[in-house]
């Protein structure tokens, strides 16, 4: 049994479309449900003890993955968001994560500390995520009091464009080297959630974006939800020479659940098996190192192998790690460890 803290989860968005249908979010997080992935108690028989949670905004355009007769796919980049209707979204979805904050339903934490501190008193240890900044504008007067409001980790693109940069699509088989990268406004952007110090997470942007951001940011590289692209060539996973980056950088790369970024085939498909997330993890670490591997579940956010099922058999991975030969040490690293290490310089502490 290894505590986790997870790179990436969707449960905002869950609790978020659960509010609008007139349901009761707080409640949801801490009674539990049989929905996605992701609350209290589900949580807690994984020993799930945090991680970082995203505002995400949907694309309504958004076209569904049809494999062709080779199996292969490429959704088109669903149409750029309003800024405003975003904006409103992202302060809905912000102000859920601040009210299970006051329920004591999950602590949001603006330091190392506040999460190790969560961590022993067994509270759900969150961490504010934006994952795709449409809700900024350029002069990001919203960045800043995003910020205030306890934001310490930002994408600046999800998989569309934005002001900031362009996403990379979801494709298979693919390369993630498609479009230009940041715009000026998105050089301005990593600069300043480095002063501030909120993550710069390169998680669906496209490869000139992470160059670029690679060339920019003073922080360590980090990817919060991808895989090895060597191994499963989805546009949205990372090919040798980006690993090759965050290891320099001294990074992370967050282990995505996804069941199309961990098979060979890139298919959506629960019945994947474990053997496939420690081939990647093995793959990560035999790149990166021991030291920038993490996990990024994307709990709420994808479909996952059916023997991991949701947040409670998240040990059935570290289980399996464990089978494959990795120590208690290298673990706790990759379970945890690394994560917070990586927060903790973001942040300036
Ligand atoms: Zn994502």
């Amino acid at each position: 049994m290894q505590a986790v803290f997870d790179g990436h989860n969707d449960v905002l968005h869950r609790l978020w479309s659960h509010a609008r249908d007139g349901g009761d979010p707080v409640r949801q997080f801490v009674e539990g449900t049989a929905e996605g992935h992701l609350d209290a108690p589900r949580a807690r028989a994984g020993a799930v003890v945090g991680g970082l949670s995203a505002i995400y905004v949907s694309s309504p355009d958004m076209q569904p993955r049809i494999p062709d007769e080779n199996g292969h796919y490429r959704i088109p980049l669903p149409r750029p968001l309003d800024r405003h209707a975003a904006l409103d979204t992202a302060m809905e979805m912000a102000a859920i994560a601040h009210r299970l904050d006051r329920a004591g339903a999950w602590a949001l934490c603006r330091s190392t500390g506040e999460i190790r501190a969560a961590i022993r008193k067994g509270v759900f240890a969150a961490v504010l995520h934006i994952e795709g900044a449409e809700a900024i504008g350029a002069d990001l007067a919203a960045l800043e009091v995003f910020h205030a409001a306890g934001l310490r980790s930002l994408g600046p693109v999800w998989s569309r464009h934005t002001l900031f940069g362009h996403g990379v699509p979801f494709a298979y088989p693919a390369d993630p080297d498609i479009g230009p990268g940041l715009t000026a406004a998105g050089f301005d952007l990593v600069r300043t959630c480095n002063r501030l110090g909120i993550v710069v997470d390169l998680a669906h942007i496209n490869e000139k974006g992470f160059w670029d951001v690679a060339r920019t940011s003073d922080r360590p590289l980090v990817h919060s939800h991808s895989n090895v692209h060597a191994l499963t060539p989805v546009a949205r996973n990372l090919t040798d020479r980006q690993l090759d980056a965050i290891r320099e950088s001294r990074g992370i790369v967050g282990l995505n659940f996804a069941t199309t970024m961990l098979r060979s085939d890139g298919q959506e498909n629960a019945a994947t098996p474990v053997s496939d997330m420690v081939r990647h993890v093995d793959r990560l670490v035999e790149r990166v190192g021991i030291d920038c591997v993490g996990l990024g579940s994307d709990f709420d956010g994808a479909t996952i192998p059916e023997a991991i099922g949701d947040a409670a058999g998240t040990q059935v991975l570290v289980a399996a790690l464990a089978d494959a030969g990795y120590g208690s040490d290298d673990l706790a690293r990759i379970c945890r460890e690394n994560w917070l290490r990586i927060l903790a310089d973001a942040w300036h502490e």
